[in-house]
């Protein structure tokens, strides 16, 4: 316990620092981004070359914001504000956020979310946990039969989301290490996402757990509380 306070007091050091960097650099990288489409804009006289040059830095851009926002998200774990929420407008709400990047991937989402799922939480970090889950999701399907099916109802004293794909699916090794910091199989991964989802499921006395086969499929499963009269409007100070 104490060797996993410290790993855990240094992580979020690490991460503190981290995240006032991704901070100062978002700006510049905006300001360069801009710039870089305006010049973009100008195709009369452009080589083709030229042009495929800055699809690729804007998209290279785009990717170093994402790595920025993942450190940012890293280091926001610790700040909380549970409310009463409806975890059924959150989900339909992420689901919709997500369809257009899973168009892109020609990934078929299918979805069965019981109305009137409500959970004591804060809604930022619990959107940020599902998109993460299902963004590894479309990830992980391929293009030609992917889909990603997303079921939540409630069953005793939880609400269960469950987050199913059939993609590469996972050997017991490799679920052995999701949720480390930085252990990722991505090329272009940051190894942050499961770390952070994992802990904003731990803030809310929820779990998080996974069923995973390799060329099968995935699926991970989320339970939270759910809302009940006796919990407090926000969190104790
Ligand atoms: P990243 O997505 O940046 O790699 P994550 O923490 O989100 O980081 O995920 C860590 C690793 O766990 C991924 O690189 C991937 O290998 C594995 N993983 C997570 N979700 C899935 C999934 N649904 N199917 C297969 N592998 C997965
Ligand atoms: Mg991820």
């Amino acid at each position: 316990l104490r060797a996993r306070l410290i790993k855990s007091e240094k992580l979020s050091i690490v991460s503190e620092l981290a995240a006032s960097v991704a901070h100062e650099v978002r700006n510049p990288l905006t300001v360069v981004r801009g710039f870089i489409q305006l010049i973009g804009t100008d195709r009369k006289n452009m080589d083709p070359k030229n042009e495929e040059y800055i699809a690729l830095v804007l998209s290279e851009l785009d990717r170093a914001q994402e790595i920025i926002t993942d450190y940012l998200n890293l280091a926001k774990q610790q700040y909380f504000e549970k409310n009463k929420l409806s975890l059924s407008t959150l989900l339909e709400e992420v689901v919709k956020i997500m369809t257009s990047y899973a168009n892109l991937k020609n990934v078929h989402f299918r979805n069965s979310i019981a109305p009137d799922l409500y959970v004591h939480g804060d809604s930022s970090r619990l959107k940020q946990v599902f998109l993460n889950l299902l963004k590894n999701a479309v990830e992980a399907v391929s293009e030609s039969d992917g889909e990603v099916k997303i079921t939540a109802y409630s069953s005793h004293d939880f609400i269960r989301i469950k987050i199913k794909d059939n993609g590469v699916g996972m050997t017991a090794e490799q679920l052995a290490r999701i949720g480390e910091p930085y252990f990722t199989l991505k090329e272009k991964g940051t190894g942050l996402g499961l770390t952070v989802t994992f802990s904003i499921v731990e803030q809310h006395e929820g779990t998080l757990r996974y069923q995973s086969e390799p060329g099968a499929g995935t699926s991970a499963t989320v339970s939270l509380p759910i809302y009940k009269q006796t919990d407090p409007p926000l969190p104790a100070p």
